[in-house]
């Protein structure tokens, strides 16, 4: 007798970092994603523990994304002793090897800056209720792996198209649909067993609005199925208006005097034509894949439009710039606007002041300019990379704005500036934060809650059942708590937990 079918969750369950999840058919085991745990130290060091089950055992591997949080552990994998496929798209094939490899010399960097005390320092010192100790490496990181390790994990990688069954293991298929969140992502069905004991497990993987302005539209199943593994990042919360992305300011809070979060919104269009016109000079501390693609295509659709005027505006990543490359090399994946834009040999990105850097030099070169304009760097959450340097100069400038258009997670300087600190320490240096502080809220990655309720109902049968991993525990509850008012079953695992499907 073949054994009933689990799920174990071994990250991500009730969180949403570390995505890692083990299917056991009964016959073969497949791991969906092995991403890392970010958010400060004590989740880092959680990436170089045992992860929970026997890698050796594993028969096939799926990625849904080339996200750190998703990828990030995969590494490893040959430590651990898988050396099993790694399924994925053609797009996410195309870029893995290169995600990885940097994750592998950022490892190595660390642990070189922490030899050489190097290691960048910040904490916040005011207001009091908000000052943390080091935000930075207190401890010497683990290497989670090599980049010649990063390499042979990276030759393990096989592409399958979207909508194809492909056979990643002794009887289970898997079919990749769009997913809409970044290029390359998908929800993953997989199916085994015959008859009576015939399986279809759909994993969500991370799930994009219901109408993305750069993605081609979520993909469906041919016909629902009984149980769901599916995040709810933003359960919850409700998507922006229909006018589009909208900004609010961050007042600093100051020690003493009521905190205030949040000033009057006005819409991202009008918030960027008062800033060209005040020569102000944006920063919008981004993540290379997914989100500086999103605001380019933003900005390069309205410039076009003539909603907001030309404007010089620099992306300092060169991992951006070679993801906007694949974008455009995969056009048809694409929402049929910018499709068209691609079919016709142009970029969705591109306008006459958009300049990619693609070197240390050329980012210095475009930070000498004067007037308005704006500079994406990474990473997203201000806890690495050039971001840093380019908040060291800009923070204590009152002729500049931070602008975060994502989602920052606790323990980051990117949450500390978002939630108002007013006086930090960055590289040993005490700055005043003098720049406007500005939040932006409609670019999220993922879907909101009413759009996660319908991508649910449109592929499980009615009554069906559903895990929810991917998600802070407010945000898990709350949408559990509308698919139970629909009448579905709900299982809300912890981590490392397993669950009979
Ligand atoms: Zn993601």
């Amino acid at each position: 007798m073949i054994p009933t079918p689990t799920v174990l969750c071994a990250g991500a369950a009730g969180e949403v970092t570390g995505s890692a999840n083990l299917i056991d058919t009964g016959r073969a085991k497949v791991l969906v994603d092995f991403g890392l745990f970010q958010g400060g130290h004590s989740q880092e060091e959680r990436n170089a523990e045992h992860p929970g089950f026997d890698a050796r055992e594993v028969d096939a591997v799926i990625l849904t994304h080339a996200h750190m949080d998703h990828c990030g552990r995969m590494g490893r994998l040959g430590k651990l002793g898988c050396h099993a496929g790694i399924w994925c798209t053609e797009p996410t094939a195309e870029v893995i090897a290169r995600v990885l490899r940097s994750s592998a010399s950022l490892q190595r960097l660390r642990v070189e800056e922490h030899a050489s005390g190097t290691v960048p320092s910040m904490r916040v010192l005011a207001p009091a209720s908000m000052a943390t100790g080091e935000l930075g490496r207190t401890t010497v990181p683990p290497i989670l792996y090599s980049e010649a390790e990063a390499k042979s994990t990276a030759g393990q990688v096989r592409s399958c198209g979207y909508g194809e069954a492909c056979q990643i293991a002794e009887g289970v298929n898997a079919t990749f649909l769009d997913a809409s969140h970044v290029i390359g992502s998908a929800s993953v069905l997989l199916e085994w067993g015959r008859g009576l004991s015939r399986r279809r497990l759909l994993c969500s993987g991370d799930i994009g609005p219901a109408r993305s302005p750069l993605l081609r539209a979520h993909g469906l199943p041919a016909e629902p199925v009984e149980t769901l593994l599916m995040e709810s990042t933003n359960g919850g919360r409700a998507g922006g208006g229909a006018g589009g992305p909208m900004v609010r300011v961050v007042t600093p809070h100051i020690d003493g005097a009521t905190a205030v979060a949040g000033g009057p919104s006005e819409s991202f269009s009008e918030y960027l034509r008062q800033a060209v016109a005040s020569g102000r000079r944006l920063l919008f501390p981004a993540f290379a894949l997914g989100r500086m693609q999103l605001l380019l295509s933003w900005i390069a659709s309205a410039v076009r439009e003539g909603t907001v005027p030309e404007f010089p505006v620099f992306v300092d990543s060169a991992m951006a710039a070679r993801i906007c490359d694949l974008y455009a090399r995969h056009g048809h994946l694409l929402d049929p606007a910018p499709a068209r834009l691609c079919a016709r040999g142009e970029t969705p990105f591109g306008f006459e002041g958009m300049r990619l850097l693609r070197s240390r030099r050329e980012s210095e070169g475009a930070i000498a300019q004067d007037g308005a304009s704006a500079l994406m760097a990474g990473s997203g959450f201000c806890d690495a990379g050039p971001v840093l340097r380019h908040l060291a100069r800009m923070l204590g400038d009152e002729g500049c704005d931070i602008v975060f258009t994502g989602h920052q997670i606790a323990g980051t300087l990117g949450h500390a500036l978002s939630h108002g600190a007013s006086r930090i320490e960055l590289h040993g240096r005490e700055i005043a934060v003098r720049a406007q502080v500005r939040v932006v809220s409609g670019f999220s990655g993922h879907a909101f809650h009413g759009d996660l309720l319908n991508w649910a109902q449109q592929r499980v049968i009615p009554g069906g059942r559903v895990i929810l991993n991917h998600g802070s525990p407010a945000a898990r509850d709350s949408f559990a708590a509308t698919l139970r008012t629909h009448g579905y079953r709900v299982d809300l695992p912890q981590p490392g937990e397993a669950i009979s499907i």
